[in-house]
């Protein structure tokens, strides 16, 4: 373990999901460990909140017990057309519903008990020189380490550093979240789709369920608000009007986000080991996201634990290893993710499908399951 106190094994640059799974995984190793993360935690996050139980034997290796938290068991996921009517599947694998504002928090709690190191500072460069990363912060900071994590996210100010070519390309997309109360099922993950975009819908702790759509910017451009995007456009499906007619809300505004991209990126770049959102976005209506980054931050963690241990020779060999086994776990998820997408914004044949999804339910839980991965393994 390294003892200079600007100098690490390990720097994860991102506190999410995946760096702080790193974070707790590698410190359970001896390795130290400095996550740098912009926000302050616990904060609010624009996500869907449902995460796959393929996650939990692995967050019970990270002493995390989700529903110690209040996570809501789910079991049943509901999709409606734009025209309103209902498919129902069970959920294969099922999952749990749980707000980033306690699930984050929770995690940088037990990477702190872990002795990992938290800085709430942005980074603004990253430097491979001489088999060694320089990390610049805009506190001015400077720290060093063998290895560098990128676990910032979607888009960050590092992707333009880092000259990486999606970011080049304008993405269509925004998504909107809110909190509210009232009547809604702890067990049912809801798909309601509208014209345009759709809107997830699921329950976490403290009772409250949380309403997450994703939409492009030219429906959303024709309105003047939010609100008014709500009424002429997602109103027209009857289950989002009910949902947001019959709850109260619990956000003073909705939070947003833009930019959203799902192009292709790399796993590695720059000698730089990319987990989740960093390393690719799936569509957000697989529901499967969070549980991917939480699954990429395990394949870099065994590994970089075997490159201290000598047990993988160099960076090289480390740095095609991890592609491997990322390329292996996450392209074909990806692929079915972005075919699904692609027929959802195609009209007539997101209206084709969903009469076929009617007539044949059965097929659901299948199409589910191939967006999804197995139950994590810890050994
Ligand atoms: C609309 C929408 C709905 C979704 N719904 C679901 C869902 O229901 N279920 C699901 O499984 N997935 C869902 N997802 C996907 C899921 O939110 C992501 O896959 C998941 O958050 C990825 O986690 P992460 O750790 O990679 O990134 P993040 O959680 O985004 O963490 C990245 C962190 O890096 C920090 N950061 C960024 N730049 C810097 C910097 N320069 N310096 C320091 N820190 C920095 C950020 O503050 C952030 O905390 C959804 C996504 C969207 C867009």
């Amino acid at each position: 373990m390294n003892t200079n106190s600007s100098t690490f094994d390990v720097i994860i640059v991102g506190g999410g999901l995946a760096g702080l799974s790193s974070a707790i995984h590698l410190s359970k190793y001896k390795l130290s460990v400095l996550v740098i993360e912009k926000n302050k935690y616990p904060k609010h996050k624009v996500c869907g909140e449902y995460v796959s139980n393929e996650v939990l034997p692995y967050l019970n290796f990270l002493n995390l017990d989700v529903f110690q938290l209040g996570a809501k068991r789910i079991d049943t996921f509901q999709l409606s057309t734009k025209k309103s009517k209902l498919i129902s599947a069970t959920l294969p694998m099922g999952g749990f519903g749980i707000s980033r504002f306690c699930l984050d928090a929770a995690l940088a709690e037990k990477a702190i008990e872990h002795n990992a190191q938290i800085s709430q500072d942005t980074v603004e460069d990253i430097q491979f020189f001489d088999d060694r990363f320089s990390v610049a912060t805009k506190n001015s900071k400077s720290y060093k380490a063998k290895i560098v994590i990128g676990a910032y996210g979607k888009r960050a100010n590092v992707d333009l550093k880092l000259n990486r070519k999606f970011i080049k390309t304008k993405s269509p997309y925004l998504a909107v979240k809110t909190h509210v109360t009232g009547e809604f099922p702890d067990n049912v993950v809801a798909l309601h789709n509208f014209e345009g975009g759709y809107c997830g819908v699921s329950k976490v702790e403290n009772d409250r369920i949380n309403v997450c759509y994703i939409t492009n910017y030219k429906s959303f451009k024709k309105f003047k608000s939010i609100d008014e995007f709500q009424h002429e456009v997602l109103f027209k499906n009857e289950h989002l009007k009910h949902i947001f007619n019959q709850t109260s809300p619990v956000f003073e505004q909705p939070i947003t986000i833009s930019q959203i991209s799902f192009e292709n990126k790399s796993p590695i770049d720059h000698h730089i080991i990319m987990c989740g959102d960093t390393a690719s976005l799936i569509h957000p209506l697989c529901g499967n996201g969070m549980s991917m980054a939480i699954k990429s931050a395990q394949i870099a963690s065994k590994l970089i634990v075997k490159y201290f241990n000598s047990e993988i020779p160099n960076r090289e060999a480390l740095e095609k290893q991890y592609l491997r086994e990322w390329n292996a776990v996450f392209k074909s998820r990806l692929k079915t993710g972005h075919r699904i997408a692609n027929l959802f914004n195609h009209s007539k044949l997101s209206e084709v499908s969903m009469q076929v999804l009617q007539w044949f339910p059965m097929i659901l839980p299948h199409i589910i399951k191939r967006t999804h991965g197995k139950l994590m393994q810890v050994k």
